[in-house]
């Protein structure tokens, strides 16, 4: 096993010394458990996992698990230490990090059903407890205290994972439009990876001749081992293991189209009740909610909580009462057959829903300028998460919003750029944003607000360079330097999959409750006494959350509090026809 550390800031995982002439590595120092990411459990911990799973002695070099192994039993060291590798037996090879006593092995994989993205080996002879997940999924539902431990764990880990690049290759051109979808892709989905850009980084080309690949075939996708040559996102989920990316043929009780707050809400009630749940994405779990490096507002998080790990613990509690997943799955259309709604999916497969819960919520607009498509390949952004600022890291960077979105964008960012530029149209910052952002953005010494301020040009040859900006009221020019362009300047409703169907406001977001218009005269209404419930569009047992819902509040809370909701109303309509 070579001992070269792996690519990381900050010590978060500790290189373990050299290996001796022999080849054989000398002791490995444990890695400090930074952030909580790797706890020692207590003797009582051990205790209750041990009735669970048999002791195994292992040997140095001795594989618990492999890259891409699925499903693999929790791993207790007992005794010895255990190194997690990457690109075990490849020139590649370094080791991540050291675990003694009481240590468990695993991150987040191991409970979504991904492929491991690394090995675990023994570093000497040792004994370790091996659980199977089934056993320990029950046992943590009845041990709050070490099910939120481990998943706490498991958490820190994967934002550990994707901070170091460990996990899928990607290699491409920053100016290939694919290769930006390919790195979109694994960051909305929180797939730990590393991009080789095939303008600038040696590495790229080497390994592409290594690989008996022509760079006119890029983007490629490494993935276990496993060469994917411009993989589908479909593709892409397969290969890591995203949950079920083909749809059952099945018919559910309840279909929940989009997997924001609002839908995965709705998915975690409506399977909690008994509902046959199917939830669809078309992009990745979690929505704009996911994107968000911090929600400060949302109950019960009093330091806040990065919406990709608000995310991935709704998913895991949805799919503990039963509610399944497909990703990416994108509704192109919908139809209804008498108390059946039947949704056609982008790939041409379809499924039926008795009831069908809208929540689709909204997609961040687009400036109106020249060569914005060219810089959206390369320098121009949509959210701010851990993925993009790593991209921009040391840059003076501009957003472009007044919302607190934007807010949140530019106190996240001035942690990680030289500069933050926030460039608001309205002469007011507390004209959209809250307040407690407000005073944030004016303790930080590195973010500079500019009020009135709209952006009329993207300055830069291939990649974005500065933003001339004009002063509303004077239509003073000036020019700022960015290197990369954040945009958050509103929403548009994802609705066009509904094709009419449903009744809409005059900027296509979905009506419900008295305020939606019947899809007929009204007459059907009248007759069956049919009364539309608050949520519920204007076709029965279709119900619409969050913020697609027309004069919706565009909040997590009040997405998540709509799908809660929801399904009470669900299953009122459910019982209407029974
Ligand atoms: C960067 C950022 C920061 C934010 N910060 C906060 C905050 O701190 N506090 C707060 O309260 N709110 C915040 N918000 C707003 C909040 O995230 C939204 O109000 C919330 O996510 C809305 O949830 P939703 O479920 O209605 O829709 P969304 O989160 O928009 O999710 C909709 C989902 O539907 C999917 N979808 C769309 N069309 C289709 C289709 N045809 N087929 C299948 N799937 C589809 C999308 O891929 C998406 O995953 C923030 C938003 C952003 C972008």
């Amino acid at each position: 096993m070579s001992t070269k550390p792996a690519n990381e800031p900050s010590g978060l995982a500790q290189g373990p010394g050299p290996a001796t002439a022999a080849g054989v590595p000398l002791p490995l120092a444990e890695t400090p458990d930074t952030y909580g990411a790797y706890p020692r459990l207590s003797d009582a911990q051990i205790e209750a996992l041990a009735a669970l799973g048999p002791r195994l002695g292992v040997q140095p070099d001795q594989v618990l698990f492999r890259e891409g192994e699925r499903n693999c039993d929790f791993f207790v060291v007992l005794a010895g230490t255990v190194a997690v590798v990457e690109g075990r037996g490849t020139p590649e090879e370094h080791v991540i990090s050291v675990h003694g006593h009481g240590r468990f092995l695993g991150e987040l994989s191991l409970l979504t059903g991904e492929g491991s993205f690394y090995a675990a080996v023994a570093a000497d002879t040792g004994e370790v407890l091996a659980v199977p997940v089934d056993r320990l999924r029950e046992l943590v539902a009845h041990d709050p205290a070490l099910g939120d431990l481990i998943l706490r764990a498991y958490l820190i880990r994967r934002s550990i994972l994707i901070g170091l690049g460990v996990g899928v290759r990607i290699v491409g051109s920053r100016y290939s439009l694919d290769t930006r979808r390919l790195r979109d892709f694994a960051a909305r989905n929180r797939i730990p990876s590393r991009w080789l850009d095939l303008e600038t980084d040696p590495g790229a080309e080497a390994l592409l001749s290594q690989l008996g690949v022509a760079p006119a075939d890029t983007p490629i996708v490494i993935v276990h081992g496993r060469l994917l040559r411009n993989p589908s996102n479909a593709q892409l989920a397969a290969a890591v293991g995203l949950p079920a990316p083909s749809v059952p043929s099945t018919s559910f009780d309840l279909l929940v189209v989009g997997s924001g707050p609002g839908g995965l809400s709705t998915a975690v009630y409506g399977a909690s009740e008994g509902m046959q749940t199917l939830v669809l994405d078309a992009t990745a779990t979690g929505g704009q909610a996911g994107t968000s490096s911090r929600i400060e507002n949302y109950l019960g998080f009093p330091s806040g909580i990065s919406g990709a790990e608000l995310a991935d613990r709704a998913v895991l509690q949805a799919r503990k009462f039963g509610a399944r997943f497909a990703v990416p799955a994108t509704a192109a259309s919908i139809g209804r057959d008498n108390d059946h709604y039947t949704v056609r999916l982008d790939d041409g497969t379809s499924v039926t829903a008795r009831s069908v819960v809208i929540a689709t919520g909204a997609l961040y607009r687009r400036l109106d300028l020249p060569r914005l498509e060219h810089f959206e390949q390369v320098s121009i952004y949509y959210a701010a998460s851990q993925a993009e600022a790593l991209l921009c890291r040391d840059d003076p960077v501009a957003i472009v919003g007044g919302g607190n979105s934007a807010g949140q964008a530019a106190v996240f960012l001035s942690r990680h750029a030289a500069r933050v530029t926030l460039i608001v149209r309205e002469r007011d910052l507390s004209e959209y944003m809250s307040r407690y952002l407000i005073d944030q953005i004016g303790r930080i010494a590195n973010v500079h607000v500019m009020l009135g301020t709209e952006v009329r040009e993207l300055l830069g040859d291939q990649a974005l360079e500065a933003v001339a900006v004009t002063d509303s009221q004077t239509g003073a020019r000036r020019t700022i330097r960015a290197r990369a362009l954040f945009i958050f300047i509103g929403v548009t409703p994802c609705t066009g999959w509904l094709d009419g169907l449903v009744d809409t406001d005059e900027h296509g977001f979905v009506r419900t409750g008295p305020r939606a218009r019947p899809a007929t005269d009204g007459a059907a209404e009248a007759e069956t006494g049919w009364q539309r419930s608050v949520l519920e569009t204007s076709q029965p047992g279709m119900f619409a959350v969050g913020d697609v819902r027309s004069g919706s509040v565009k909040r997590v809370a009040a997405a998540v509090g709509e799908g809660a909701m929801a399904i009470r109303l669900v299953l009122e309509r459910m019982q209407s026809y029974e």
